[in-house]
This record gives C-alpha cells, sequence and structure tokens, in this order.
C-alpha cells in the first residue's frame, strides 16, 4: 500500500494558512468596496454633469480624490455632504439640492461641499 504524500502535518500547515489567509483577503476586499466609486449613474435619473450647468459651475468632480480645487479637503466628499440626500440613494448614487436634485456619486466633490452636522 502507498503511503499518501498529503500527511497529516501538510493538512495542519494548510489549515493554519487558510485560517490566517481569510481575515486578510476579507479585509483587503471590503477596503477596496469602500474605496471604489460608482461608475453608472441608477438609470432613469438624471445625472450631474461635470461639464455643464451646475456641475461645471460648481466645478463637481466624480471622484473628490482628483479634484485640483484649492478649497478640497482630503477626506471631504459628496457622501459625508449635507447636500448629498442619501434617504434616495441608488446604486451609490443620490440627488443633490445644489445640482437642482440631479444624482451625484458618493465619492464625488463640488465647491459647495459642506459636512454633514
Ligand atoms: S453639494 Fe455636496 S453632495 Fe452636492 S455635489 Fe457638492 S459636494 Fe457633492
Amino acid at each position: 500500500m502507498e503511503k499518501s504524500k498529503f500527511s497529516r502535518r501538510s493538512f495542519f500547515k494548510l489549515a493554519a494558512t487558510a485560517v490566517a489567509v481569510v481575515p486578510l483577503l476579507t479585509k483587503v476586499t471590503s477596503s477596496l468596496a469602500a474605496d471604489s466609486c460608482p461608475t453608472t449613474g441608477p438609470a432613469g435619473k438624471a445625472i450631474a454633469n461635470p461639464l455643464e450647468g451646475m456641475g461645471k459651475t460648481l466645478q463637481y468632480v466624480v471622484d473628490a480624490k482628483t479634484s485640483k480645487n484649492p478649497k478640497f479637503k482630503a477626506g471631504s466628499k459628496c457622501g459625508t455632504c449635507k447636500f448629498y440626500n442619501a434617504a434616495k440613494a441608488d446604486g451609490g448614487y443620490a440627488p443633490c439640492t445644489m445640482m437642482g436634485m440631479k444624482y451625484v456619486t458618493n465619492c464625488g466633490w463640488c465647491t459647495s461641499f459642506a459636512a454633514k452636522a
């Protein structure tokens, strides 16, 4: 009878590695999800456009980290702004009072940003 190449010791090494790696992967994937910006607005909703109307006037950007405006402070974004109507959020977008209730992405930013109280 041939002895198995997969010993009990190998099994426990593999199990210990899996126990160590799974929580790490969970942490990495959840942090990526938190950092990712939605790329497509909700179907059938008016989406704010950075290149025209209030979007242009208020220098709206869909990714706050790309703003070159001197008023921008790291960490500020639509999702934490008092004008972001989170109760009507849909797929990472929500209507913004300052954008005439057009939908903005939760990680966007504009010069009217005001932190939620
Ligand atoms: S007013 Fe607030 S929610 Fe609206 S686009 Fe500007 S930063 Fe985003």
